[in-house]
C-alpha cells in the first residue's frame, strides 16, 4: 500500500499547491546555479531531438512547475547557444512528474501552465524504485523530498529496543535513535542513486535540492528541529487532553531524516555512479522562518497533516494544530537562536 505521508492535495486554503511558498524560496534561488550548470556541465546530443526531464517528488504543483520551467529554459538557452536553431522548433521536451501514487496528480494536472512548451506524463511510484526505463533520463529534480524515508527506521518504535524514540523524530541526542535513523537513510538513499544511476544517460545531470543538518550540529538545534519538538510537545499536550494514547504517541515517529552532510556525501561516494559537482548551502528567502505562528501552523498542517490523522484521527490532528499555533510565540525566541545552514544545493554528474 503506497504511504499517507503525502502533502495535502487540493487547491484550498489547505493545500500544498496554496502553501509551499516556503519551498519554492529554494528552487528560485537554485535557478542561476541550475542554468549554469546546464550551461557547462550537461553534453547536449545533437543528434536525437528528444529530451527527458524527471522531477521525483513533484507533490501536486506548483513548484514543480517552476522547477521544470527552469531547466527547459537552461537547456534551450544552450541549444540555442550552441546550434543557432530555435529549440522550440527542434527540441521536444518530455516532463515526467513522479511522486507516491496516492500524490493529488488530479490537482498537478489540472493546473498544468496552459502555455507549457512541453509533453507531459505521470509517474506514480516510490523513487526508491526505478519509475523510468533504463538510459531515458537527461536530467533529474528532486526538491524537499529525500528526507522522507520509505518507512519508520528498525526498533524506533519498539519500547523494548535500545533504540526506542520517546520524541517523534530524529532529535540528535541519542546515539542508538541517530543509528537507526542513519541505517535508514543509507539504504533509502543508496536505493534513490541506484534507480537515478540506471535512468539516467551518461553525462546526465541530476539536481538535489532540500535539507541537510551541518556536520557536529543536532537537528533539534536547527530550527526545522526545533519545530517538530514543537510539534511533539503539542500531541504530548493532546494526549494529556486524552484524544490521543500515551503510549501510541511514545511510540509514533516521523519517518524523516535530513542527513548530515558528511553522511550523504558518503551514500554517493559508495553508490559510485556519479561525479558530485556540487554540494553546497545555499541561502533562502525564508531559510531563518520571519514567519508568524500562522503560517508556521498551517505549513505544518499541509506537510505532516496527513501522518498524524492517518494515525491519530481527524479530531486529534485538528486540536494538536489549535495548540501548535497558540503556543507557537513561546517558541519564537528560541527559533531566532537555531544553527542555520540548512539548505543544500547537489548537482550530481551521470559517469
Ligand atoms: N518537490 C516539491 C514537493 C516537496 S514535498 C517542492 O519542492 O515543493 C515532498 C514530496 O515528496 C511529497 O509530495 C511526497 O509525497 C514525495 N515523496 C516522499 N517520498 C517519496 C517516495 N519514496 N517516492 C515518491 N515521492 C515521494
Amino acid at each position: 500500500m503506497a504511504p499517507t505521508y503525502t502533502m495535502a492535495g487540493g487547491k484550498g486554503p489547505n493545500s500544498y499547491s496554496q502553501h509551499s511558498t516556503y519551498q519554492r524560496a529554494l528552487i528560485e534561488v537554485a535557478k542561476e546555479k541550475i542554468s549554469e550548470a546546464i550551461s557547462t556541465k550537461l553534453e547536449i546530443n545533437s543528434a536525437s531531438n528528444r529530451f527527458n526531464i524527471a522531477d521525483f517528488g513533484c507533490s501536486t504543483g506548483p513548484n514543480t512547475f517552476l522547477a521544470v520551467q527552469n531547466i527547459i529554459d537552461a537547456v534551450g538557452q544552450k541549444y540555442r547557444k550552441e546550434t543557432q536553431k530555435n529549440p522550440d522548433d527542434n527540441i521536444e521536451f518530455q516532463v515526467l512528474f513522479n511522486d507516491h501514487s496516492n500524490n493529488d496528480f488530479n490537482t498537478l494536472f489540472q493546473t498544468l501552465p496552459p502555455t507549457k512548451g512541453y509533453f507531459v506524463a505521470g509517474v506514480p511510484g516510490s523513487f526508491f524504485g526505478r519509475v523510468l526505463p533504463r538510459d531515458s533520463l537527461h536530467v533529474g529534480h528532486c526538491s524537499y523530498s529525500l528526507h522522507w524515508l520509505s518507512q519508520i527506521p528498525k526498533g524506533i518504535a519498539d519500547p523494548n529496543s535500545p533504540a526506542w524514540n520517546k520524541d517523534i523524530h530524529c532529535t540528535g541526542f541519542s546515539e542508538e535513535v541517530a543509528e537507526a535513523y542513519l541505517d535508514q537513510f543509507k539504504i533509502d538513499m543508496g536505493s534513490f542513486l541506484k534507480a537515478r544511476g540506471e535512468e539516467l544517460v551518461s553525462g546526465g545531470l541530476l539536481f538535489l535540492l532540500g535539507s541537510c543538518v551541518p556536520d557536529g550540529v543536532k537537528m533539534s538545534e536547527t530550527m526545522k528541529g526545533m519545530l517538530l519538538d514543537h510539534l511533539g510537545n503539542c500531541l504530548n499536550d493532546v494526549a494529556k487532553e486524552g484524544l490521543i494514547n500515551q503510549e501510541e504517541l511514545d511510540s509514533f515517529n516521523f519517518p524523516i531524516y535530513p542527513a548530515h552532510v558528511a553522511e550523504f556525501k558518503s551514500v554517493i561516494e559508495d553508490n559510485g555512479c556519479f561525479t558530485i559537482e556540487a554540494f553546497e548551502k545555499i541561502s533562502h528567502a525564508n531559510e531563518e522562518f520571519p514567519l508568524g505562528p500562522e503560517f508556521l501552523a498551517t505549513s505544518n498542517k499541509v506537510t505532516f497533516g496527513g501522518v498524524i490523522e492517518s494515525r491519530f484521527g481527524k479530531e486529534a490532528l485538528e486540536r494538536t494544530n489549535e495548540l501548535y499555533e497558540k503556543k507557537c510565540p513561546e517558541i519564537l525566541p528560541e527559533l531566532a537562536n537555531a544553527k542555520s545552514g540548512m539548505q543544500f544545493f547537489i548537482m550530481l554528474r551521470r559517469n
